[in-house]
């Protein structure tokens, strides 16, 4: 297939490239770089199999020659207030991608007759009342809230990639991505495991926001990579959850990453500047997942930590 991926050069986006193209593929990869970084995509420079455009998918896209899918992943994604690449700081930005970009992508979609895969987000459950997360649950977000402009427009290109497929009969798919840990992450987007890693190699105790009794539930990227390339092959149309079922308290995590590390520095509570819109708990139900996909997570945490930690030591220059 020629694969048009948006947000290629992200960490997800990344990712999924180098799978597709080990799995055969052509993939023309799209991106500008507000938060991916070329980095992520420079080892494939040189395979005459990948592709790739700067573009602001906000904006109408151009692909030349055919496309028989396209995965949908541009978008800032980080909710710290603090950090230059999280979305309180892309706030049009991130609604552009995910409204603008999605019908982009949709429109590209329709006329060529190609699959489409939105990347979701448990987001979408905003603070949860349901727990764990089954897709049935339709969640509880505030639209004015902090977290909205990513929250509602991947809940606006939800309902938009729906319209396609019941009006325009577009061979669609939804994946609702939750935590997702790895190599290449950006160690700056003040996400818990960046911080949190970055911290325990320098030898620093972990900040823990609040009193770390807020749970996640943390997937290594490759076994979500498996599980959307899965969705990718299939013909399934409704949402389908994502993400590892192994849920934890911050605080948990933040002692696993100690641990693996060797860390002695312990860690410090500091004062959740998240806002009252911080979810309590997180943790998908992944029964569709398995029914549908055959798709379960196999690499635990410690395991998924161990692999990270090359990537992590490499760009603090440990090595
Ligand atoms: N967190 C933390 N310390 C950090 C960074 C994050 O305690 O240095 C917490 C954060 O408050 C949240 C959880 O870790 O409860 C996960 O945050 P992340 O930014 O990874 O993503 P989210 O799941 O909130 O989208």
């Amino acid at each position: 297939m020629r694969i048009l991926i948006t947000g290629a050069a992200g960490f997800l986006g990344s990712h999924l490239s180098d799978r597709l193209l080990a799995d055969g593929h052509h993939v023309i990869g799209m991106d500008n770089f507000i938060t991916g970084s070329p980095d992520n995509i420079a080892h494939l420079a040189n395979n005459e199999r990948f592709e790739f455009f700067k573009r602001d998918v906000s904006n109408y896209i151009f692909v030349p020659g055919k496309v028989d899918a396209i995965l949908h992943f541009a978008s800032p994604a980080s909710p710290n207030p603090q950090s230059k690449s999280g979305y309180f700081n892309l706030p049009i930005q991130t609604m552009k991608a995910g409204a603008l970009g999605t019908h982009n992508c949709l429109g590209i979609a329709r006329i060529q007759n190609a699959r489409f895969l939105l990347a979701s987000t448990s987001e979408i459950y905003g603070d949860p009342e349901v727990h764990p997360q089954a897709e049935s649950y339709a969640g509880n977000v505030d639209p004015v809230g902090t977290r909205a402009v990513y929250d509602e427009a991947k809940r606006f290109a939800e309902s938009l990639t729906m319209a396609y497929h019941r009006f325009h009969n577009v061979n669609t798919s939804i994946v609702r991505i939750f935590n997702t840990y790895g190599p290449r992450m950006d160690l700056e987007d003040g996400r818990a495991l960046p911080n949190l890693l970055k911290q325990a190699l320098l030898g620093q105790p972990l900040t823990v926001y609040g009193d770390g009794s807020q749970t996640r539930s943390f997937c290594y990227v490759d076994d979500l990579v498996d599980g959307i390339v899965k969705l990718l092959y299939s013909n399934e149309h409704l949402p389908v959850n994502i993400g590892n079922p192994v849920e934890m308290s911050i605080l948990q995590f933040a002692q696993a990453i100690n641990k693996v590390t060797g860390n002695q520095a312990g860690i410090v509570y500091e004062e959740n500047s998240r806002s009252a819109r911080d979810p309590q708990r997180r943790q998908p139900d992944i029964t569709r997942a398995r029914e549908i996909l055959n798709w379960t997570p196999n690499i635990d945490l410690e395991e998924g930590i161990r692999r990270t930690i090359p990537f992590f030591k490499q760009k603090l220059g440990l090595e």
